[in-house]
């Protein structure tokens, strides 16, 4: 699987600016939990062959109100499912309490966390910065999420490194590469084990040369293809649904990105939806 990145802030300070100008694009799978009304937005930030899954995330407010708490919930989660972590902050406030209180929380989570200070858009860069060192980020960049000033050195920050991906596609270079995706439930992994069991000419999985990407090679009516990395083969033995539900998203994106076939399963009962159409796009873009 890609790489997973959250960004995280306080409510303004420019997260969903930043993200849709990171991914390029307006386009984004929204992941929500019952009774939620703020979503978590999942975009890919791409270079090429080079790729990361970018959440966008509510924001942490600090009034502890039902809302606020539905907003840390979905922020929680994004924090979980990343691989790294962007605080966002905005220099026109500076380093405010807040900010010095959510970057000491994401660095306790052990993951890499690099400071974005935001809506630097004539100001002096190096100031607006200076103002942050106090935190002590390992990683600093001062931006304008609105102008695209210091952008593209985040997003090369944030990208994996090129020869890493490279590898990746050399594991089966022969066959062509398909990604099963759809909603959570739509019967993605009953599809993928009629067809593999069908045809009884499994492989065993081969982890991939990606971090903990799994490329599941088969052949079906005499022809080769390798399964992207589907939670429905990933996960089979040991996953509970609502880690399956949880992974969803960016495990979608990360197969799309990945392969050169994608197949969308819809669940006809419950007939298609806007995250369809959405998964369906992205297919198109990639
Ligand atoms: P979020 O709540 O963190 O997602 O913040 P939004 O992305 O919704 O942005 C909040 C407000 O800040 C909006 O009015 C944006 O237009 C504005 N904003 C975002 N980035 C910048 C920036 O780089 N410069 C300026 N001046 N405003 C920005
Ligand atoms: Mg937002």
């Amino acid at each position: 699987m890609l790489p997973v990145v959250a960004l995280v802030g306080r409510p303004n300070v420019g997260k969903s600016t930043l993200f849709n100008r990171l991914t390029g694009s307006a386009r984004a799978l929204v992941a929500d939990l019952p009774g939620v009304t703020r979503d978590r937005r999942y975009g890919l930030l791409r270079d090429g062959a080079r790729a990361c899954v970018l959440i966008d995330t509510g924001g942490v407010a600090p009034a502890a109100d039902g809302f606020a708490r539905a907003l840390q919930r979905q922020t929680e989660q994004a924090i979980g499912e990343a691989d790294r972590l962007v605080l966002v902050a905005d220099a026109r406030d500076g380093c405010v309490a807040a900010d010095r209180e959510l970057h000491a929380r994401l660095r306790r989570v052990g993951k890499p966390v690099a400071v974005a200070v935001n809506k630097v858009d004539g100001a002096d860069a190096a100031a607006a910065a200076a103002e942050f060192a106090e935190l002590g980020a390992a990683e600093l960049h001062a931006l304008s999420a609105k102008r695209g000033s210091g952008v593209p050195a985040l997003r090369a920050a944030l990208l994996p490194p090129a020869g890493e991906e490279e590898a990746a596609e050399e594991a089966f270079p022969a066959a062509p590469r398909l990604a099963v995706i759809g909603r959570p439930n739509a019967g993605k992994s009953t599809l993928v084990n009629r067809l593999l069991g069908a045809e009884r000419l499994l492989v065993s999985p081969e982890p991939g040369t990606t971090r903990d990407s799994i490329d599941v090679p088969f052949a079906h009516a005499g022809r080769e293809l390798v399964l992207v990395d589907t939670a429905g083969v990933r996960r089979r033995a040991r996953a509970r649904a609502d880690e399956l539900e949880r992974a969803c998203a960016a495990q979608a994106l990360s197969a799309v990105q990945r392969a050169q076939v994608a197949l969308l399963v819809i669940d006809a009962a419950a007939g298609a939806a806007e995250q369809d159409a959405a998964l369906a796009a992205f297919a198109l873009d990639a």
